[in-house]
């Protein structure tokens, strides 16, 4: 049986106890509503690790829409299933204030890549993303960390800044898992209309054809997306679009 922490100084002792002085730990970060992308993650943490400890956490700070936070969609029971079934050791699921004693006074910056591709775009996005995935490092101290590739640019910076600030944790990627149309699966593709829903796996096909971005943005368009970017950074384009006010976002090796 999973066991749920709620509170930090329940979780700190559990931490420092003798029962885990020689296991090794795998974290896996989400924000819940979990998928099989999700799934994937801790498949792979429970392999590798002793015990895995997967944390559920909207994080206010990294959303810089506040609309789109209002809407993430909560699914906690379903989301606790899935997590007993998978034989997830340890659920953490703190709340704003136990997360952020001191509010957001205390920030991780990246100023280089952070500011390109999602970053241009949502303004202070992976300032949140880096600030919350520091606490939750230091407060798991796990050996490895897993992170999705669908979200490539968070996990290049994550995976920066445990190198730039020394924290002993492998941050491991996991490729992205996708629908049988292509579509990368995501939370926020609950908010999409049937229809909509068969136009989103247009995105990686299109995404994916060895043509100029510019091109590959008009095709995007004529199928009716609106498109935020379309850039391929070496063998990797990175895209994201929004049908009606869903923001979806991925990546593809060309
Ligand atoms: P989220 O709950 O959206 O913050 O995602 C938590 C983790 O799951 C992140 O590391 C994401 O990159 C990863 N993830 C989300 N969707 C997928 C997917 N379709 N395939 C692989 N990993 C994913």
């Amino acid at each position: 049986m999973i066991k749920v922490i709620e509170r930090l100084s329940e979780w700190k002792k559990i931490r420092v106890g003798r029962l885990y002085a020689k296991k090794t730990f795998g974290l896996v970060p989400t924000m819940g509503a979990l998928h099989d992308g999700h799934a994937a993650l801790i498949k792979k943490s429970i392999k590798e690790n002793d015990i895995t400890v997967v944390s559920i956490f909207v994080n206010p700070t990294q959303f810089n829409n506040p609309e789109d936070l209002k809407k993430y969609p909560n699914t906690f029971d379903a989301d606790l299933e899935l997590l007993n079934n998978l034989k997830v050791d340890f659920l953490l699921h703190p709340t704003y204030e136990e997360m952020y004693p001191y509010f957001y006074d205390y920030k991780v910056i990246e100023t280089n890549f952070s500011k390109t591709l999602c970053g241009q775009f949502r303004p202070g996005h992976f300032d949140g993303v880096l600030t919350v995935v520091l606490k939750l490092l230091n407060l798991v101290k796990p050996n490895k960390a897993y992170f999705g590739e669908k979200d490539f640019q968070q996990y290049k910076l994550v995976k920066g800044m445990a190198e730039a600030f020394f924290i002993d944790t492998k941050i491991i990627s996991v490729p992205t898992v996708r629908t049988k149309d292509g579509l990368a699966l995501s939370s926020r593709n609950m908010r999409l209309s049937k229809d909509e829903l068969k136009t989103a796996a247009y995105f990686p096909q299109i995404l994916k054809l060895k043509l100029s971005d510019e091109k590959i943005k008009s095709l995007l368009e004529k199928k009716g997306f609106r498109v935020e970017y379309i850039e391929q950074i070496g063998s990797r384009r990175f895209g994201a679009v929004y049908l009606g006010n869903v923001r979806l976002i991925d990546n593809v090796k060309i």
